[in-house]
């Protein structure tokens, strides 16, 4: 049990690249907190700088139910603490690799949870550029929360540059990515493709392009043949299939995907909108892809 400031430090959450985040109390309040502790030791000048700051920078300047909201940055002579509210539920990934693929219904809440966080980044002109299930965290009351913004950029500030720099985890990585800045690429269209990803994996519990050589999954990911399950709905493969587009330009926006006719359904109340002319979809086929279990390799192509 160590003291920060007005905290009082105990549980390890989860452990970062750069250092842990652990359950912090206020000794005032008695309210608890999640704390990111930094080593300063541990980071060079240069990336505590562009990283560490830029990620500071950013979450201060949003503020949205989907994102993890940040309370307070503390510093001592050796660390760094980013003061953050908790969230209870754990992350995304370990459900899924508990439960396998979600309920069509569960999975479509997380979604439109993840892509209206996300909208709001780009409207403000934040790039998250790592979306993957291990940075989106359930609270009790299953509402998703983004986090790790430690490679996101913002134009115009700090790390604005990083649009055109590699990124984030190669299963995720869109292909202008892993194929360098030299192609050229449309900015925030890299986390619609990772949330095409995303969506792909809590519908399935499987990744659509995966393998152990990096050389391989780079082709994979270059080719863009997304293995369809059978059973998969036409309407939530038609949403995937305009994520999964190799072209940035041709890929679906957010925009985009907020008038799909998969994304439109209310999960209350499982009703589509009155006004179908504004989806794109192509029909809701949902109890087809209701817990079924996911076999991508009796996928067709796509
Ligand atoms: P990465 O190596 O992915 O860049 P990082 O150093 O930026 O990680 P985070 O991803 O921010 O660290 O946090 C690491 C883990 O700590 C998370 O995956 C999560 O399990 C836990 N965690 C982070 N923030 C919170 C929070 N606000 N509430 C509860 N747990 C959290």
């Amino acid at each position: 049990m160590a003291r920060v400031g007005p905290y009082i430090v105990t549980d390890t959450l989860g452990q970062g690249t750069f250092g842990k985040v652990k359950l912090a109390k206020h000794s005032d309040t008695g309210m608890e907190y999640a704390i990111k502790i930094l080593d300063k030791g541990d980071i060079k000048a240069n990336e505590l700088t562009v990283n560490v700051r830029r990620e500071i920078a950013i979450m201060k300047a949003l503020n949205h139910k989907n994102i993890v909201n940040l309370r307070e940055v503390l510093s001592s002579k050796s660390k760094l603490y980013i003061v953050m509210d908790l969230v209870r539920g754990g992350e995304l990934f370990d459900m899924i690799e508990r439960k396998g693929e979600l309920d069509e219904t569960l999975a479509r809440k997380y979604f439109q949870q993840l892509i209206d966080g996300i909208d709001y980044c780009h409207r403000r002109g934040v790039c998250h550029r790592d979306l993957k299930p291990e940075n989106l965290l359930v609270d009790e009351n299953g509402v998703l929360k983004i986090t790790d913004f430690g490679v996101s950029s913002m134009k115009g500030g700090v790390g604005s540059d990083l649009l055109y720099t590699a990124c984030g985890t190669p299963y995720y990585c869109a292909p202008e990515i892993i194929n360098g800045a030299e192609e050229g690429y449309s900015g925030v269209k890299i986390d619609a493709w990772s949330c095409g990803i995303i969506l792909y994996l809590l519908l399935t519990g499987v990744l659509p392009f995966q393998h152990d050589d990096m050389t391989r999954l780079y082709e994979l990911i270059n080719a863009c043949k997304v293995p369809y399950p059978s059973w998969m709905g036409s309407d939530a493969k038609d949403l995937i299939c305009h994520l999964l587009v190799k072209d940035p330009e041709k890929r679906f926006s957010l925009e985009d995907v907020k008038k799909h006719s998969w994304f439109l359904v209310d999960y209350d109340t499982g009703d589509t909108p009155a006004d179908s002319g504004r989806s794109f979809g192509s029909g809701s086929d949902r109890s087809k892809s209701r817990s079924r279990k996911n076999s991508a390799s009796s996928a067709g192509g796509g």
